[in-house]
């Protein structure tokens, strides 16, 4: 003997609990993910450091340039002073200034590339400073809906799971034993309800035989297909 309108009770009751379990470990799997937030720290640290690399070449460059214009500085004031009387002397202090302009040239041109890649490398880094930012706020954000729907679900599972308890106390232990164990065979959904003819779980039409059989037994009566145990629609 069992009452059919509890069992679908309890595997109501079941299928919640197993639901709820199952969202609670998904919760608590996206707890533990930050994958977003390092992606983003990630690069945040490459852009920074060739940020850290082209702004040093630049002020190296600068450095450099800066180097041969007071190197040049100081030869054109020699040859202005008008003390050197020596022409071979003049003449080679010349030659090297045309050598430094063509040298302060060179440098001028590489400056000019270097800004650019450190004006690019400041707009990288800026929008990934931001990015970055924004994963922390939005992780920190998640965590706290995360949480609380964390809390939810387990307030929720406190709540059912003695009403599970209760409710299995209702059967006896020869039907809780074959209602766990088809159960537990078929994805946690035992019990399958005929509609019309049919299976409410497979949808597979049930022999004429089983259902009289249904009609007039107090045994578990399976469905042919899937074997769940059979109760008959008007329960339903
Ligand atoms: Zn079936």
């Amino acid at each position: 003997m069992y009452d059919a309108s509890l069992l679908l009770s309890l595997q109501a009751l079941d299928k919640s609990i197993a639901d709820l379990k199952e969202t609670l470990s998904a919760t608590e799997t996206s707890l533990k993910d930050d994958s977003l937030v390092a992606k983003a720290e990630n690069i945040f640290q490459q852009i920074y450091v060739r940020h850290e690399k082209v702004a040093k070449e630049q002020r190296e460059t600068e450095r450099e340039t800066q180097r041969l214009t007071d190197r040049k500085d100081l030869i054109e004031s020699r040859i202005y002073a008008g003390n050197i009387t020596n022409p071979k002397e003049l003449s080679a202090l010349q030659e090297e200034v045309g050598n430094l302009t063509s040298l302060i040239g060179d440098q001028e041109d590489i400056l000019l590339v270097r800004m650019e890649e450190t004006e690019k490398y400041d707009e990288g880094l800026e929008k990934a400073t931001t990015q970055f930012q924004d994963a922390k706020a939005a992780h920190e954000k998640k965590l706290i809906d995360l949480k609380s729907k964390q809390n939810d679900l387990m307030k929720q599972l406190e709540s059912e799971q003695p009403q599970q308890e209760a409710l299995r106390g209702k059967f006896s232990p020869d039907v809780l034993q074959i209602y766990d164990r088809v159960s537990q065979s078929n994805k946690g959904i035992g019990v399958a309800v005929v509609e019309g003819d049919r299976c409410s779980e497979c949808r597979l039409s049930i022999p004429t035989q089983l259902l009289e059989k249904l009609k007039s037994t107090d045994e578990f009566v399976y469905c042919n297909s899937c074997r769940r145990i059979l109760l008959r629609g008007t329960l339903r």
